[in-house]
């Protein structure tokens, strides 16, 4: 069952890890499908496939089965040189351990995606400006990572994720190395994502007051998602 309005839709995925001799059966036959604008958190005990789910919607990882379509494509069929395109023009992923590079400016980490695919136009150089603008760091664009605060650093994150227009938006525990100040601050930005880039996010969280922030609240708990009262 396709529905032609989804960005994302996955059909009965499944996903393993062999620890050994055991096989751990990770996620057991996962559905959900949401179209541009919509926002979804999901909630669950630690070790629980919440990042293996996030990784796989990202197409950093494969699924052992069923089906995915983003934007209209299905990562499972592209080569790994097409999913590295892919990857860049659809999904922007906010690591939950950031993955910024120390001895590059704010600006020039916000730019890595596009920098991945050539020298940035001024378009691009602007965007980024803007992104660093709206997120409260335009006076630290030339500072390093290691001169930010923890807050800042999840800004830049969230820029360098926007910086491809993404149809897809995918945080790992945002807000998990936040103070509560900081964390509001940032649930307040991503809230309002979907609706202003006209994306879907989806947002890993151990946090009740962004897990109510989006649209639908999911726990993912013995392999399955099940859907929370909202
Ligand atoms: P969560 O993000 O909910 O805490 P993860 O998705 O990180 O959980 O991990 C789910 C389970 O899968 C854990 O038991 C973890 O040890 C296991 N796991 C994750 N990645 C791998 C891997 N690459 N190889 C083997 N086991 C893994
Ligand atoms: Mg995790």
């Amino acid at each position: 069952m396709t529905n032609q309005d989804s960005i994302v839709e996955l059909h009965e995925v499944t996903k393993s890890f062999q620890s050994g001799p055991t096989k751990l059966q990770i996620l057991e036959g996962i559905s959900f499908s949401l179209s541009s604008g919509q926002s979804m958190s999901i909630v669950g005990p630690s070790g629980s496939g919440k990042s293996t789910l996030l990784q796989i919607i990202g197409a950093l990882d494969r699924p052992d089965s069923g089906t995915i379509r983003i934007a209209g494509k299905s990562p499972l069929d592209l080569s790994e040189v097409e999913l590295a395109a892919f990857r860049n023009r659809y999904i922007g992923f906010i690591f939950q351990d950031h993955h910024l590079l120390p001895q590059l400016s704010v600006l020039e980490n916000v730019l890595i995606p596009a920098l991945a695919i050539g020298t940035p136009n001024e378009a691009r150089i602007d965007r980024a400006r803007s992104l660093c603008e709206t997120l409260g760091l335009a006076d630290r664009i030339t500072h390093r990572p290691g001169q930010l605060s923890g807050g800042q650093r999840e800004r830049v994150a969230i820029a360098r994720a926007l910086i491809m227009e993404p149809s897809i938006i995918l945080a790992d525990e945002p807000t998990g190395n936040l103070d509560s100040k900081t964390a509001a601050q940032v649930i307040e930005l991503l809230a309002q994502l979907p609706k202003s880039q006209n994306a879907v996010l989806i947002a890993v969280t151990h946090s009740h007051e962004l897990a109510s922030a989006m649209d639908q609240s999911w726990s993912l708990a013995d392999g399955h998602l099940a859907r929370l009262g909202s």
